[in-house]
């Protein structure tokens, strides 16, 4: 069994707890390390059994509370290399495991795969979480849907997926055109259609959990995000249970289990 809890997402700030055979692992410190430990409380562990943390990539609303967090001890930190150099600096003390695409580490009872995305980053990465043969995919900050995504993300039981702006909200938004397109590049965001998109392309009737995240305060709402997804599992006639992670408050523990549904073929 697999079980996540996202501590905060949105724009402006991401950390999320994945559980599995009694190891427990941090995907990116992107808010306060107070609200990190906070979180950590609220579903019942300390820091000090936290056995890893796994970042996407740099940008300070997914690593901005490490400094803080690595104070009192010395943290096990997951991240590509060219990230680690930037991460070195606010967490000197910090025991660094750099990771490629497509290679699984172990950490205790969990494996993790990590693969490529497509963000204006050093070297960002997705991961899978993998506990007894039950999987979590976690797909953030990518602009595209890359063609390894769908092989990797195949069957999985969770899915934190991005779901980060509605096309006519950002268009409106005040935003330079730069910054728009940017946004909505290939090294960008998802938009909420892009996700929905991508489920039609991996959803399958094992996917139990579907969060969206990192929700962009003034370019979405979660009402529109999570109204589109739930179109689109309708229209696929999924069971999937839809959630919406936000900013202000943890979304609480989300547990998957085996399903006895045929891994699909892609
Ligand atoms: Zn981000
Ligand atoms: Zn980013």
């Amino acid at each position: 069994m697999i079980r996540f809890s996202v501590l905060a997402s949105s724009s402006r700030g991401n950390a999320t707890v994945i559980s599995g055979g009694g190891t427990h692992v941090l995907v990116d410190t992107g808010i306060s390390a107070l609200r990190i430990r906070k979180g950590l409380a609220e579903c019942g562990l300390h820091d000090s059994e936290i056995s890893g943390v796994f970042f996407t990539h740099e940008h300070q609303d997914h690593v901005c509370g490490l400094g803080v967090l690595s104070k009192k001890r010395a943290l096990n930190l997951y991240c590509s290399r060219y990230l680690a150099k930037d991460l070195r600096g606010m967490a000197p003390n910090g025991v660094f495991t750099y990771v490629e695409p497509g290679q699984a580490v172990q950490v205790g009872a969990l494996s993790v795969t990590p693969f490529c995305v497509s963000h204006d980053a050093a070297d960002p990465l997705g991961y899978v979480f993998e506990c007894e043969g039950v999987r979590l995919g976690y797909v953030t900050d990518t602009g595209i849907i890359m063609r390894e995504m769908p092989a990797m993300l195949a069957g999985v039981q969770g899915l934190y997926l991005e779901s980060n702006y509605d096309p006519e909200m950002l268009e409106n938004s005040g935003r330079t055109p730069d910054l728009i397109r940017r946004i909505s590049g290939r090294w960008g965001h998802l938009s909420n259609g892009q996700a929905c998109d991508f489920i039609r392309t991996i959803g399958h009737p094992g996917l139990q959990h579907l969060v969206l995240a990192h929700i962009s305060p003034e370019c979405n709402t979660p009402a529109k995000a999570t109204a589109a997804m739930r179109a689109t599992l309708d229209e696929l006639r999924l069971p999937t249970q839809l959630h919406c992670a936000r900013m202000a408050e943890r979304l609480d523990w989300i547990e998957l289990g085996i399903t006895r549904v045929p891994k699909f073929e892609y």
